[in-house]
């Protein structure tokens, strides 16, 4: 779950948290079904359930095709459209359902072509919860 693998600890014990590791992307305290995760502020995350979670959006008429958030990710939710034609190559979310909304992809991008999003349909508050995390990130 954890992007950059902050996350250590044995199960049904505590975890641990390395904050020097942690980039801030929320995925856990999105995730953890008892809310016992507390953000910066000592604020309890509350669960978010995964099909209201933000995803990457290509814009195609800006990509380059350079291929970084493809490398970035670490889950392997991004792949390259049309790679055997350079001149046509986008980027693409083809594996969703690994997406952990952690803004790797969208970090690693220059011409700011890739953007997460949530769902167009998504309860306010559980929209907004995303739009902390992108300014905090
Ligand atoms: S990093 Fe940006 S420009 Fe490069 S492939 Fe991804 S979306 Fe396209
Ligand atoms: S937000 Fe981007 S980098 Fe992070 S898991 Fe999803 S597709 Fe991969």
């Amino acid at each position: 779950m954890c992007p950059v693998t902050a996350i250590t600890g044995v199960k049904k014990e505590f975890y641990f948290i390395d904050p020097k590791i942690c980039i801030d992307c929320g995925a856990c305290g999105r995730a953890c079904p008892y809310d016992a995760i507390f953000d910066t502020y000592g604020n309890a995350a509350e669960k978010v359930r995964r099909t209201e979670w933000a995803r990457p959006v290509v814009q195609e008429e800006i990509c380059s095709g350079c291929r970084y958030c493809v490398d970035s990710c670490p889950f392997e939710c991004l792949s390259m459209l049309d790679e055997d034609k350079p001149w046509m190559a986008v980027a693409s979310l083809t594996n969703p359902k690994a997406c952990v909304s952690c803004y790797l992809c969208e970090a690693s991008c220059d011409k700011g072509a890739i953007v997460l999003q949530p769902p167009k349909d998504v309860k306010p508050a559980a929209a907004a919860r995303f739009q902390k995390t992108a300014s905090a990130s």
